[in-house]
C-alpha cells in the first residue's frame, strides 16, 4: 500500500510539475489540495489537464490553515520557499518536498542528474542523444519542461533517467542518490531569489551531498567554484577541461580521469573507461567554447554510464543544437541574426559574445532584473559590440553599468529593438539577442521571447 494513501497532501504551485504531482498523489490515494496565487483563469491549462482527478482547489490565494493542517506539502520549483505559509509549515515540522524527490524515490533506473548555472539543457539533451544513438532507451526530463514524475505516472520504460535539475528544484530535494551528477559551472545567478552567491552555491551543493561513493561526479576543472567540489564529494570524480592535463601537471596529470580538449587537432581526448578514446570535432556544428564544455561534460558522463564511443561520435557529427541557445536564425543583406533568448544571466551573455571571433556585434539585451552586475562584461562589450540596444525593466540599470562601452540606445518595445538593430547594421554584422535577464517583464518565458524575435526577423 502506498505510504501516501489517505494522507492530506497540499500541492503548492500549479504549473507542469504541480500537475504531475497532483496526478501522482491522486494515484497514490492521497487527499489532494492544490493552491496557487494565480487565478483559475490563468491556470486553465493545468485545470484542464487534471479534469479527470478529484482535487480540492484554493486558487488566487494561499489559505494558511490548509498549510498548517497538511501532512505533506509538495512545492513547485517556481514558488519561493520563504513565503510565509511555507515558513510556518516548516516551523510546525510539516514535511516539504518536490516532484523530483518523489520521482527519484520510485526510480529503479540509474539517475543521471545535470546541474550548473549554464549549459544544463544543452548538456542534458546531448547525453540523451548519446544514449539514443547507442539504442539505450532513456527518459530525459526535469527542468527542461518534462516533469520526472510523468515518467512514473505514465509508466514509461527506460534503462536510465537523465534529469536537468535547477537550483530551485534542488532546494526542495532531500534524498536522492544519483548514479551520476554533472556540474557544468557555477556563477552569479538568481540573486533575486538567493540572498547571495554563497546561498546559491549551497543549493547546488545539495546535489553534491546526495552523491555516494559509487556516484560518478563530473566536474568542470576550469571553473574554480566547481573544481572545489572535488574535495567535498564521496563520489568518483571525472573531470572535463579545456586544458591539456599534462600542462597542469602533478598528480592531476598522472591520475587524470576525464575529458580534455586538444585545439590543434580539434579533438576531445577522453580517459574515462581505462581506455583512451579520441573524438573528432571536425563536424561539430555548435560554436563557442561553452558548447565544447557542454560536449565534454556530456561525453564524460555518457562514457562513464557505458555509452559506446561510436554512438558519442555520431551525436557529435549530427547534433544541431537546441532552439534559443545561440540559434542561427537568418542571413539578410549580409547580416547574421542569432537568437540566444535563453541567455538569462550575465555569464551566458559573456560566453555568447566570446563565441563570435571577429565580426562586429549589435547586441540586444535587457529584460527582467535579477539583481546582477553587468560591469564584468564591460570590456568584452567594448571589444566585440559596435552597438548596444537595451530594453525592458533593467535597461536603465544596464545602461549605467555598461552603456559607455558601445554606442547605446534605450528603446521602449521589443519590435523597436529589432528594427533599430537592423537599421544600424551593415554587411558582415551580427545581430545577437542575448538578453542576460529573464523574460517575464514582457513575455511569458524565454521561448516566447525567442519565437517573437524570430518572427520579427523573418518578416524583415
Ligand atoms: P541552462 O539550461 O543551464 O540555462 P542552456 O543549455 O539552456 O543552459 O544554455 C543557456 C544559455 O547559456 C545559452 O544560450 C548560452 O548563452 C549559455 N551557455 C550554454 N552553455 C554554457 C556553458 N557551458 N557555460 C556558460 N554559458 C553557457
Amino acid at each position: 500500500m502506498s505510504k501516501f494513501k489517505g494522507k492530506k497532501v497540499l500541492i503548492v504551485g500549479f504549473g507542469l510539475s504541480g500537475v504531475a504531482a497532483a496526478r501522482y498523489m491522486t494515484k497514490q490515494g492521497a487527499k489532494v489540495t492544490v493552491t496557487d496565487m494565480k487565478q483559475k483563469s490563468e491556470l486553465q491549462a493545468s485545470v484542464n489537464a487534471c479534469a479527470d482527478l478529484k482535487l480540492e482547489y484554493e486558487l488566487g490565494k494561499h489559505n494558511n490553515k490548509t498549510f498548517h493542517t497538511a501532512e505533506l506539502i509538495v512545492v513547485s520549483p517556481g514558488v519561493p520557499l520563504n513565503i510565509k505559509p511555507l515558513e510556518e509549515a516548516r516551523e510546525k515540522n510539516i514535511p516539504i518536498t518536490g516532484e523530483i524527490e518523489l520521482a527519484a524515490g520510485e526510480l529503479e533506473q540509474p539517475l543521471i542528474a545535470i546541474t550548473g548555472t549554464n549549459g544544463k539543457t544543452t548538456t542534458t539533451i546531448l547525453v540523451g542523444e548519446m544514449f539514443a544513438a547507442d539504442a539505450k532507451l532513456a527518459y530525459v526530463g526535469g527542468n527542461i519542461g518534462k516533469p520526472l514524475l510523468d515518467f512514473v505516472n505514465d509508466e514509461h520504460k527506460a534503462e536510465a533517467v537523465i534529469a536537468e535539475l535547477s537550483s530551485f528544484q534542488l532546494d526542495i530535494t532531500e534524498k536522492i542518490t544519483p548514479a551520476a551528477a554533472v556540474f557544468t559551472n557555477l556563477e552569479e545567478d538568481h540573486l533575486d531569489r538567493y540572498p547571495d552567491m554563497h546561498a546559491y552555491s549551497q543549493s547546488k551543493k545539495r546535489l553534491l551531498k546526495a552523491c555516494d561513493r559509487n556516484t560518478f561526479v563530473v566536474l568542470n576543472y576550469d571553473d574554480p567554484n566547481v573544481a572545489r567540489f572535488a574535495e567535498e564529494t564521496a563520489g568518483r570524480v571525472i573531470w572535463f577541461t579545456k586544458r591539456d592535463p599534462m600542462l597542469i601537471g602533478g598528480t592531476f596529470a598522472e591520475n587524470f580521469c576525464g575529458c580534455y580538449y586538444r585545439p590543434a587537432t580539434r579533438e576531445i581526448v577522453a580517459r574515462v573507461t581505462g581506455k583512451e578514446e579520441i573524438f573528432s570535432l571536425q563536424q561539430f556544428r555548435l560554436f563557442g567554447d561553452h558548447n565544447r564544455e557542454n560536449l565534454m561534460a556530456a561525453t564524460a558522463v555518457a562514457l562513464a554510464m557505458g555509452v559506446s564511443p561510436k554512438a558519442i561520435q555520431s551525436v557529435i557529427n549530427s547534433f544541431r543544437g537546441v532552439p534559443h541557445r545561440l540559434e542561427f536564425v537568418r542571413r539578410k543583406d549580409g547580416v547574421y541574426f542569432f537568437n540566444d533568448s535563453k541567455a538569462t544571466n550575465v555569464m551566458s551573455v559573456r560566453k555568447s559574445l566570446e563565441a563570435f571571433a571577429a565580426s562586429p556585434i549589435i547586441l540586444i539585451a535587457g529584460g527582467k532584473d535579477k539583481n546582477q552586475e553587468f560591469t564584468p562584461i564591460g570590456n568584452l562589450i567594448r571589444n566585440k559590440c559596435k552597438i548596444l540596444i537595451l530594453l525592458g525593466e533593467s535597461k536603465e540599470k544596464i545602461n549605467r553599468s555598461i552603456g559607455d562601452f558601445a554606442e547605446t540606445y534605450l528603446v521602449g518595445t521589443f519590435e523597436e529593438a529589432v528594427l533599430l538593430a537592423y537599421q544600424k547594421s551593415r554587411t558582415g554584422d551580427i545581430i545577437l539577442l542575448s538578453p542576460g535577464c529573464s523574460s517575464q517583464d514582457l513575455f511569458r518565458n524565454f521561448e516566447e521571447r525567442g519565437d517573437y524575435f524570430k518572427k520579427i526577423v523573418s518578416q524583415l
